[in-house]
């Protein structure tokens, strides 16, 4: 389960606003096993409101901030300006690429109806190895488990 403070939410519920109409995305730091610590938002290199692409530099930093304060990489997150909060197949693909740990929450932010929407998912085991086949399409169903999330004061 994704657990987020509910200060670390409106810090992502602003840049992607700040953002809007692109895609924001970000870092979530925290222990291993525990609420996140904090978000780190990194500039989207794509500067697209359909894909986002993590900043090389910025990565590096938020890597560098991680270990500075004893903390993991433990998720990304990005926003949708226009659908769901649901990853999409390119989501799916970036999720199973091998350097991508299987373990991160991929916290989503749907910018695309009158109030926000925040999901998050992992991509199980399994679920990456199907996704390798021809089932990119139905891979949310497939990879995805959609986790819930807690905010908590
Ligand atoms: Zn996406």
């Amino acid at each position: 389960m994704l657990t987020l403070n509910r200060s670390t939410w409106l810090e992502i519920l602003a840049e992607a606003w700040r953002v809007y109409p692109l895609e924001a995305c970000g870092l979530l730091l925290g222990p291993d096993d525990g609420p996140v610590d904090r978000f780190v938002p990194i500039v989207n290199e794509a500067q697209s409101s359909r894909v986002f692409t993590l900043s090389p530099m910025g990565y590096m930093k938020a890597e560098r901030l991680a270990d500075d304060l004893g903390l993991q990489v433990v998720g990304v997150v990005h926003s949708h300006t226009h659908t769901s909060a649901y990853p999409s197949p390119t989501d799916v693909a970036e999720a199973t690429k091998p350097l991508v740990p299987p373990t991160w929450h991929w916290a989503i932010v749907s910018l695309a109806w009158g109030y926000p929407e925040l999901r998050s998912f992992r991509v199980s085991e399994s679920g990456s190895a199907a996704l390798r086949g021809d089932a990119v399409e139905f891979g949310v169903e497939l990879g995805m488990d959609e986790e819930p999330v807690r905010l908590k004061d």
